[in-house]
């Protein structure tokens, strides 16, 4: 076989398309979204490359049409679970050892379908049962997932490259080895691209994975996995699974084989996961990676000196975009007195500009939130606030779900810096402003630090050197992703390298070389060229 040290393509960033009117993209995504609602698809386990179908199902409907269905899914039982621990176990044996460069040719064509011939249906399976408009899909479903894919090959590469230094009696070499086991991946709703990045990522370093991807964004991964699988990912690589999240979590981390989970979702059932592992410790062959991004209570603080429109045009981006179901999403600002004024104009006036329905008419900002329990949730934050003295709704309030789950982009004003909804995640159209005296600045900046036991993303607004100065210290804690004068949502991988810490997740930056590492386990080796043959040392005389 010949040899080479092989040289992958330079990532760059997938271009965003326009969408504009009369584009022939905004004309094949329309016609392909129409299909795709018409048609009825079914979603079975894929589980050693084959598809299983099981007794129990389930359908899946878009979030802005729900009486509609759109398809079936299957549910697994505990037996199917096994089956995809075995055959993932069985598929290691071949891909823990296939050259380097193969697994590479596999998600490089991955990304490059994607961004050919399956972006118009991975962007409308995305604005369908996902309820995006097309800007928030393609920013997603697209173009993330194809970067995540094209820059973990180069990232791969590169620490394959990492090798320690070597003299002319001895070679050091470190072979980074995939994890001994499986891996298990669990995904959330809000992103296909990261539904598509937690399993590949780790099969791209070597490892079988499980995955799971969230009941509610099923409909597009299974066009990822359709993707995977025209791109070569061999039968029982990735294996997919969907059902009882307890049941299959239960099973699949009770084996003695789980080598890691790969998390994105919310921070309780996070937190569940890993006392779960901590209660099955003795039990594995190895200690599990544990990475987990969880929840936010993002943040957007502006100072005196911000430029009141560029404020209130980051609140209403950074809280509204995708309904405020990004993990990144500002739901909680603070802004002072005197630009106070201008900037609630400025916002209340772009809120009352937006307009909100399905995403085939791509005239709609907002579309629908994910599903009832989320309506319902952020319906009774809702309630409360108008019942709450201390309290203001300055723009939405109204909620109707009687044929999609419609939440009005909602601001609460409040007097109370720590009233709930300052505190707590809600994960929806809902953002919460307190109002502060101007010469509170630095008192501000440490309660923007000290209000959440979040630290995922964060904002500050300033023209004054000092105060971004300030804000860039005392908030050195309080989110992983910190932005200056910008909204904070938008990562882009290779750019913007994703994570957060307190309670916000492990902080292992999903689109970067950090994630990876948790993906491999190091050999050293040293091979010394003369061994010796007298144990003495000189010192000895
Ligand atoms: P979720 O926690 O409800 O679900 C996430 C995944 O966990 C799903 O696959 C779900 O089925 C699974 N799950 C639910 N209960 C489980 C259990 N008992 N055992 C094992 N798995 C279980 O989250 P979601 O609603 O899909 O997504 C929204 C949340 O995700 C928000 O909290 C958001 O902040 C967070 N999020 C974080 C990031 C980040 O990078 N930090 C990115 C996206 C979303």
């Amino acid at each position: 076989m010949g040899n080479g040290f092989f040289e992958v393509p330079i990532a760059v960033n997938e271009p965003v398309k326009s969408y504009a009117p009369g584009s022939p993209e905004r004309e094949e995504v329309l016609k392909t979204y129409k299909e795709m609602y018409k048609a009825k698809i079914d979603v079975p386990l894929f589980i050693n490359g084959k598809e299983v179908k099981t007794k129990e199902t389930a359908t899946m409907s878009p979030p802005h049409d729900h009486k509609h269905v759109l398809g079936t899914y299957y549910k697994a039982t505990k037996k199917n679970v096994e089956e995809a621990i075995e055959t993932a176990l069985e598929a290691r044996k071949k891909w823990a050892v296939m050259p380097w460069e193969q697994r590479a040719g596999i998600f490089l064509r991955a990304a490059e379908l994607l961004a050919g011939p399956y972006r118009a249906k991975i962007n409308a399976a995305t604005m369908l049962a996902q309820s995006k408009n097309i800007y928030q899909a393609e920013i997603d479903s697209a173009c993330e997932l194809i970067d995540f894919l094209r820059f973990n090959v180069q990232y791969m590469t590169e620490i394959y490259a990492e090798q320690p230094e070597s003299t002319s009696a001895a070679w050091n070499r470190i072979e980074y080895r995939p994890l001994e086991g499986f891996i298990y991946a669990i995904t959330p709703f809000n992103f296909t691209a990261i539904a598509g990045n937690l399993p590949a990522s780790a099969a791209l370093m070597g490892n079988v994975v499980v995955w799971k991807p969230s009941n509610a964004q099923i409909y597009s991964a299974k066009v990822i996995m359709d993707v995977f699988r025209e791109a070569g990912v061999p039968a029982g690589v990735i294996n997919m699974v969907m059902g009882d999240p307890a049941m299959i979590s239960d099973t699949l981390m009770a084996s003695p084989d789980f080598s890691g989970v790969h998390f994105t979702g919310s921070t309780g059932v996070f937190q569940g996961i890993w006392k779960k592992i901590g209660d099955n410790i003795k039990n594995y062959k190895t200690y599990p990676r544990i990475v987990g991004e969880t929840g936010g209570k993002d943040f957007i603080v502006a100072h005196k000196t911000s430029n009141p429109k560029q404020v209130a045009t980051a609140m209403a981006r950074g809280a509204f975009e995708y309904q405020g179901q990004k993990c990144s999403a500002a739901s909680r600002c603070y802004i002072p007195k005197s630009i106070w004024k201008d900037v609630k104009e400025y916002l209340v006036d772009d809120i009352r500009s937006f307009k909100m329905g399905t995403p085939e008419d791509m005239g709609n900002f907002i579309n629908a939130v994910i599903h009832e329990s989320s309506f319902d949730k952020l319906a009774s934050y809702i309630d409360q606030a108008k019942k709450d003295k201390n309290v203001e709704i300055i723009a939405g309030g109204n909620y109707d779900k009687s044929k999609g789950y419609f939440i009005e982009p909602t601001v609460i004003v409040t007097k109370d810096p720590k009233y709930t909804t300052m505190c707590t995640e809600l994960f929806g159209p809902v953002l919460t402003v307190y109002v502060y005296d101007d010469n509170k600045w630095e008192e501000t900046l440490h309660l923007v630090d000290e209000t959440s036991e979040y630290a995922l993303t964060g904002a500050v607004f300033s023209e004054d050197r000092y105060a971004l100065e300030e804000a860039v210290k005392i908030l050195e804690n309080a989110a992983g992703n910190f932005y200056i004068n910008d909204k904070p949502t938008g990562a882009v991988v290779g750019q913007q390298p994703f994570g957060g810490a307190r309670a916000s997740g492990t902080n292992d930056k999903a689109g970067s070389k950090q994630n990876l590492y948790r993906w491999i386990s190091p050999r050293m080796v040293k091979e010394t060229f003369v061994s010796p043959t007298d144990y003495r040392y000189p010192f000895l005389g």
